[in-house]
């Protein structure tokens, strides 16, 4: 135990320790080798002009062939068998891509399109959808908000009715992530409307269906190189095996399925935050002001001091959660809390960065005014902070 020491020994504190946290092993260090190799030299050289055209379907070909987009996933579908914190290293890494859009985009089609269909799909969903998104051949995304109902996932309009052994679905969804490129989304309808929690029913549609439209091309604040789409569904009839779950349990299935969600955005938040943050402290050991290094000045070493704690709290919190999530638990309040604080600590943190880059922060071609305004959605997509505070405050009993 190296704390307890003698008194001729002096021990000096381990500042730059590297120690891997507990939950990772020589695999996951090998895994996020190859992953920050192909992100930094696959992905970082288009960030740029991915922001202006949105990326490319052949990243997900090429992450298909590479293995990474069935890290955690079933081998018998063509995914690699790993733990949940393969996962995690896969949401870490890719922000060394430079492009916030670009990782929601595969977080998407990897933590929240196809945990449902794997978790709750028959074998033949599993066979026709995931083994192809496994591989990068096929892109999925994910139906729950609406123009009229977000937060209040539970005020979706979207029916589907059945007729004969087919349903019927009319509705419309919005801001969806990969809503132009899919081929197949994982929908949630509202089957009977007067069940209340019990009258929703999740649906894998194919999207090139009759009856459904890719609508416009919504503009953001940020994300730019991901895709985010209205779309409208006009009598779009599909047979009863469209059905993922069970009839009447599609709420209970996509509030199982925003836990994952969360908890690798959590990761996400972390991880970005901490990239702006080795971003702007190098510039921070370069840049001159009054005669010396701006990070020499006591107010900015603090604010260093201050993100530095932040990240570090919410990465503890990430990896605790999912270290619970692992080992079998379902840590709502957990992961909930992971969501809000990493996401805040991440706008937090780019806000600053951009401060102490000073006018430089505020030009695009340093690209800490990216980071801000990527990371701000955290605060929004997947259950807002509000939304957060609440589930975390009722699990209280409040
Ligand atoms: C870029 C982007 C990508 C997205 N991708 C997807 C996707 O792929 N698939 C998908 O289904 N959705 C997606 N979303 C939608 C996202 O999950 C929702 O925007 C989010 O859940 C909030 O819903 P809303 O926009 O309808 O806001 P609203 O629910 O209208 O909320 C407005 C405000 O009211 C507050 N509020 C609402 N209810 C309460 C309450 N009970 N207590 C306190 N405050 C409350 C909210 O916190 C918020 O501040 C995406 C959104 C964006 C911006």
């Amino acid at each position: 135990m190296r704390m307890a020491t003698s008194r001729s020994e002096i021990v000096k504190p381990d500042f730059a320790a590297g120690r891997r946290h507990f939950i990772f092993g020589d695999e996951h260090d090998q895994l996020r080798e190859s992953i920050r190799a192909f992100a930094l030299k696959e992905l970082a050289p288009h960030a740029d002009e991915w922001e202006r055209t949105t990326f490319p379907d052949s990243v997900f070909h090429r992450m298909g062939e590479l293995g990474f987009l069935g890290l955690d996933k079933p081998e018998r579908y063509g995914g690699q068998g790993g733990d949940y914190y393969t996962s995690l290293v896969l949401a870490e890494e890719l922000v060394h891509g430079d492009s916030g859009g670009l990782a929601m985009g595969v977080a998407v089609h990897t933590d929240m399109a196809m945990p449902p269909i794997l978790a709750f799909g028959s074998e033949e969903q599993k066979r026709e959808w995931v083994v192809p998104a496994i591989a990068g051949q096929r892109i999925l995304c994910l139906g729950i908000t609406e123009p009229d109902a977000g937060s209040d996932v539970a005020g979706i309009k979207t029916r589907a009715v059945r007729d004969g052994d087919e349903y019927v679905i009319n509705g419309s969804k919005t801001y969806i992530t990969n809503g132009h490129r899919a081929d197949a989304i994982v929908l949630v309808t509202k089957t009977d409307p007067d069940a209340g929690y019990d009258g929703f029913t999740l649906f894998l549609v194919p999207m090139d269906s009759p009856g459904v439209t890719r609508e416009k091309r919504l503009e953001k604040l940020g994300m730019h190189a991901s895709d985010t789409a209205l779309l409208a569904f006009q009598d779009v009839r599909v047979p009863e095996t469209a059905v993922l779950g069970e009839v009447g349990k599609g709420f209970y299935h996509i509030m199982w399925e925003l836990q994952g969600e969360r908890l690798i955005g959590a990761a996400g938040c972390v991880a970005g935050a901490q990239k702006c943050f080795d971003r702007t402290l190098r510039y921070a050991l370069e840049r001159k002001a009054f005669g010396r290094e701006i990070g020499r000045f006591q107010v900015i070493r603090h604010k260093f001091a201050e993100m530095a704690t932040k990240i570090e709290t919410a990465r503890q919190l990430v990896y605790t959660t999912a270290w619970r999530h692992q080992n079998g638990e379902y840590p709502v309040r957990e992961i909930s809390m992971a969501k809000l604080h990493a996401a805040r600590i991440a706008v937090e943190v780019a806000d600053e960065c951009i401060q102490i880059h000073g006018g430089a922060g505020y030009m695009r071609e340093y690209g800490v005014e990216r980071v801000w305004r990527d990371m701000r959605l955290n605060r929004i997509g997947a259950g807002t902070d509000e939304i957060m505070l609440d589930v975390i405050g009722r699990s209280y009993g409040l």
